[in-house]
């Protein structure tokens, strides 16, 4: 299982999948959730999902690779040591 986080120039969209990734919750920058509900543009969450917030995120269960990733960030801010 990867925790590598995408960069921000390597967002894809995953067709297959498509409309999976509403029925989740997922984590990402509390400034730019924010921003997305109030624009209503589509951000990439934690685990690279495409995804536009919910207004109401208690509905939905939480997105189990964002809580991965998540949980597994370092703690003191160092570099990705994925590879
Ligand atoms: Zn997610």
């Amino acid at each position: 299982m990867s925790t590598k986080i995408l960069p921000e120039g390597d967002v894809r969209q995953e067709l297959s999948q498509d409309g999976d990734h509403e029925r989740f919750s997922h984590y990402a920058d509390r400034d730019k959730i924010t921003e997305s509900m109030v624009t209503g543009t589509p951000i990439r969450a934690l685990c690279g999902k495409i995804w536009v917030p919910s207004r109401d995120p208690k509905k939905y269960p939480v997105c189990p690779e964002c809580k991965e990733i998540y949980e597994g960030l370092p703690k003191g801010g160092e570099p990705d040591k994925s590879e």
